[in-house]
């Protein structure tokens, strides 16, 4: 990528622009200064594997210097690019939850529900997806706490959106790093979008986790798609309502309904009708890491697994 984007935010913290798709502003790398050497949080999916090291460059840092890399969950977007970079990071160890950690190091059920998922666009979307050495990763919990510079990086379990979800919370300049944990909100966009995809989506457990990251009162949230909220702890406040709008429309429809295509139409015109005609022009780049038929197939697979359908009919 010829101009890898760089953003200082303050106390040495960058925002990286891992141009995703080609597309600015969608998926995002963070890079945490530690007393001697760096962290990152998210690696992106192999596709960005130029971009971000272009970026970790264009930092003016040393891919050598990075010594620790957290990613909030295995989702493709977020660390796809775990087994390739294991090698451009040749210092660094890599920690995800211990639910993620077995499909780093044997990825073949993320290459098959990627190939589900996407087909034979899967490939070029996302790079190849390949295994990291059991030795180079470690496998967390939450609840654990790593020294960065003038502070620690904590780390909250956060299932919901995916089982192994983490967030990580930056206690020197009180940011954290939700992930998709607390939905996706692009530069421009007028408010929050659900993250909520199958296959383990689970609601009650995404609720709580916000509150858990909202109990940590940060003073910032760091999106993965995509960077500062210019309004942290107002989003993370009104996450869950607009969660339970997608949950009562999608429940009504799949009532009528149980098919994700018409589920998805219902959320789309809702989050129109909701948004109005000025989020149109984010809509769509959204649509590209949380679109609206994700969001439809993850709640109708969690409304019937949580007996949300099964009620027998007179
Ligand atoms: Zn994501």
């Amino acid at each position: 990528m010829p101009h890898p984007r760089v953003e200082e935010m303050g106390e040495g913290r960058r925002l990286l622009d891992l141009d995703f798709r080609d597309t600015e502003g969608l998926v995002a790398a963070y890079l945490v200064p530690e007393e001697d050497g760096w962290t990152l949080v998210e690696t992106g999916p192999t596709s960005c594997r130029s971009a971000l090291l272009a970026a970790i460059g264009a930092a003016g840092v040393q891919a050598s210097e990075v010594r620790h890399v957290f990613v909030t969950h295995v989702h493709l977007d977020h660390a796809g690019g775990v087994g390739a970079l294991a090698s451009d990071l040749p210092n660094a160890t890599f920690y995800a939850h211990e639910l993620g950690v077995p499909h780093l190091v044997d990825p073949t059920r993320l290459v098959a529900s990627a190939r589900r998922a996407w087909g034979a666009a899967a490939d070029p979307l996302w790079g190849p997806i390949v295994p990291v050495a059991a030795s180079r990763v470690v496998a967390l919990r939450g609840g654990e706490s790593f020294p960065i510079q003038g502070g620690s990086l904590d780390v909250l379990p956060t299932p919901g959106h995916a089982r192994h979800h983490l967030a990580f919370f930056d206690t020197r300049t009180r940011a954290i790093f939700t992930g998709d944990g607390a939905g996706v909100r692009l530069e421009r966009s007028l408010r929050v979008r659900p993250a909520i995809p199958p296959p383990d989506l689970d609601l009650e457990q995404l609720f709580d986790s916000v509150e858990a990251m909202r109990r940590r009162d940060p003073r910032r949230v760091l999106y993965s798609h995509f960077g500062p909220s210019p309004d942290g702890p107002g989003d993370l406040a009104r996450y869950r309502g607009i969660v339970e709008e997608w949950r009562d429309v999608a429940l009504a429809a799949a009532r009528e309904r149980p098919d994700a295509d018409y589920v998805t139409e219902r959320l789309r015109a809702h989050d129109r009708a909701q948004a109005g005609s000025a989020a149109a022009s984010t809509d769509d780049r959204s649509g590209l890491v949380s679109g609206y038929e994700l969001a439809a197939r993850g709640l109708l697979r969690y409304f019937e697994t949580h007996g949300f359908l099964g009620q027998a009919r007179p």
